[in-house]
């Protein structure tokens, strides 16, 4: 067998398994989407039949073979081919999916169904002790996969790496750890101004059927192609990649309150314009990828807030949302951005302003951080949270629903995510910092409508590269520098101080 012959088959294997995932990622976009309410049971069998089709697939020894003959061959002298790249990613796949025993496997995607269930009923009904098992018994198995995935310095950081490779404790520590002063800092400015937004604004009528008009003409104007993609309505916003020429959106409407569709939409067009950019010739291969949750967070928060709340954007946009809804005409665009732009401790992360969100992320880290340690048990955690609320953000829950069991990511067995959400703001201020350099006065461009040589610049920069480049070294070939928080802090205070007046 020829080197090309063994590449070869490896990349139509892994063609044929994306059709199977793509077919998967239908079927859950249908499910949360379309499905009738008696039809969830057989849709949980086709999608752990396919689960177990896919698993199967990627543990079949012939990886192991194939890859053993490319791993050291000429494909991989220059890291930055596709080929290398490709033969990369489907090492780590095959190395870290192997690393799990099937059984710990299956009680892993047990544990997290039944944890998901629990939680969709305890948390209603603030019934902590009703979820605490199935919570112990996830973070027990997650210990457990970490273990067998194996870690150099944490077992944290091998759980980590699903969500953001070559993420690790003790790089991530002291960089969400330099925000908490700055960002408490500038919180107790906001507090203290006389600028307030008119709570009136956040109870006024706008119909859904306008709401809806309004996202979607925006969304195109930004660059999301609607010939290649849809929006649709479901109750946890999200964004999946179908496959080229297929990447859907949701958003959920509320009829008195404008900015969470709005803002929702921006945001998850953000994750979909970075699915439309990726180099689809290779869809199918891992080089035509997001590459990371952070990599991908960056580009959905860099649209909803400093594109879509800034005042450039609502220079343009603001008569034509006026001429839409009628309760925005007597409204001065000072009140509307000061109203969509809101600071204020809240309990609640996905409610968050842009100055408190990485707050709450700062918590949630050092609680999975401490439990991966065995330094907390979850039966400490609700009073581990609420300590660390008290801290950050001044406020303590009134029950666990609004505190510990807000969050769906543990009862799913998601520990290690978190964190990629304040890796997104570091990673899009500081590509937006970039792009400002490399494109001249983005402000303008904004109050004219156009929006294509940010997206251009997005495009070429980020996403047309997929999966080349790690997280951290894509960062550092796009700006020339290392991760610098400093970016997020600046950008944030002169945002801020502007619209307070502080
Ligand atoms: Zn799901
Ligand atoms: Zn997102």
């Amino acid at each position: 067998m020829t080197l090309q012959e063994a590449y070869d088959e490896l990349a139509q294997r892994a063609k044929e398994t994306a059709y199977l995932s793509s077919t998967m990622s239908l079927l859950h976009w249908d499910q949360r989407t379309q499905i009738p309410s008696r039809g969830h049971a057989h849709r949980i069998n086709q999608l752990t039949f396919l689960a177990r089709l896919i698993h199967n697939r990627r543990t079949d020894p012939r990886i192991g073979e194939l890859l053993a003959l490319l791993e050291t061959s000429a494909y991989t002298t220059d890291p930055l081919t596709i080929e290398a790249v490709n033969i990369r990613e489907w090492k780590r796949l095959y190395e870290r999916t192997t690393k799990i025993p099937e059984k710990l496997a299956v009680e892993l995607a047990r544990a997290a169904a039944e944890g998901e269930a629990a939680w969709e009923r305890a948390r209603p009904a603030n019934d902590w002790a009703a979820f605490k098992p199935y919570l112990e018994r996830l973070v027990e198995l997650k210990k457990q996969q970490a273990d067998a995935y194996g870690y150099d310095e944490e077992r944290y950081d091998a759980l980590l790496d699903d969500y953001e490779q070559g993420a690790t404790t003790s790089a991530l520590q002291p960089v969400l750890k330099s925000l908490q002063q700055p960002l408490v800092n500038l919180l107790n400015r906001i507090k203290g101004s006389t600028k307030k937004p008119d709570p009136a604004l956040k109870s006024r009528p706008f119909p859904v059927a306008e709401q809806e008009r309004f996202a979607r003409a925006v969304a195109e104007q930004l660059g999301f192609d609607f010939s290649a993609g849809r929006l649709d309505v479901s109750a946890h916003p999200f964004t999946t990649g179908i496959g080229p020429g297929d990447v859907r959106i949701t958003t959920r409407y509320q009829d008195h309150y404008f900015n969470a569709a709005f803002f929702g939409v921006i945001h998850e067009a953000g994750h979909a314009m970075y699915h439309q950019g990726l180099p689809v010739d290779y869809w199918g291969q891992p080089l035509c990828r997001p590459i990371s949750l952070g990599i991908n967070e960056s580009q959905s928060r860099l649209w909803e807030n400093m594109v879509a709340r800034s005042r450039a954007f609502w220079r343009h946009f603001y008569p034509q949302a006026q001429e839409r809804f009628a309760s925005l005409r007597g409204v001065a665009l000072d009140d509307f951005l000061l109203s969509v732009n809101e600071v204020a401790p809240n309990l609640i992360r996905v409610e968050a302003d842009e100055v408190t969100y990485n707050l709450h992320i700062l918590l949630r880290f050092e609680l999975e951080v401490a439990l991966m340690r065995d330094d907390l048990r979850v039966e400490d955690l609700p009073h581990a949270w609420n300590e660390k609320m008290a801290a950050y953000l001044g406020l303590t829950p009134p029950d666990y629903a609004q505190g510990v069991m807000q969050d769906v990511h543990w009862s799913g067995g998601s520990i290690g995510y978190f964190p990629t959400y304040t890796l997104g703001n570091l990673y899009g201020a500081q590509f937006f910092a970039k792009a400002r350099i490399d494109l001249g006065d983005l402000e303008i461009q904004f109050e004219r409508g156009e929006f294509s040589p940010l997206l251009g610049w997005l495009r070429e920069k980020i996403h047309s590269q997929g999966t080349r480049y790690l997280p951290r070294d894509l960062l550092r070939v796009v700006t020339g520098e290392d991760l610098e928080p400093e970016y997020l802090i600046q950008y944030l205070g002169e945002k801020y101080g502007r619209l307070y007046h502080i």
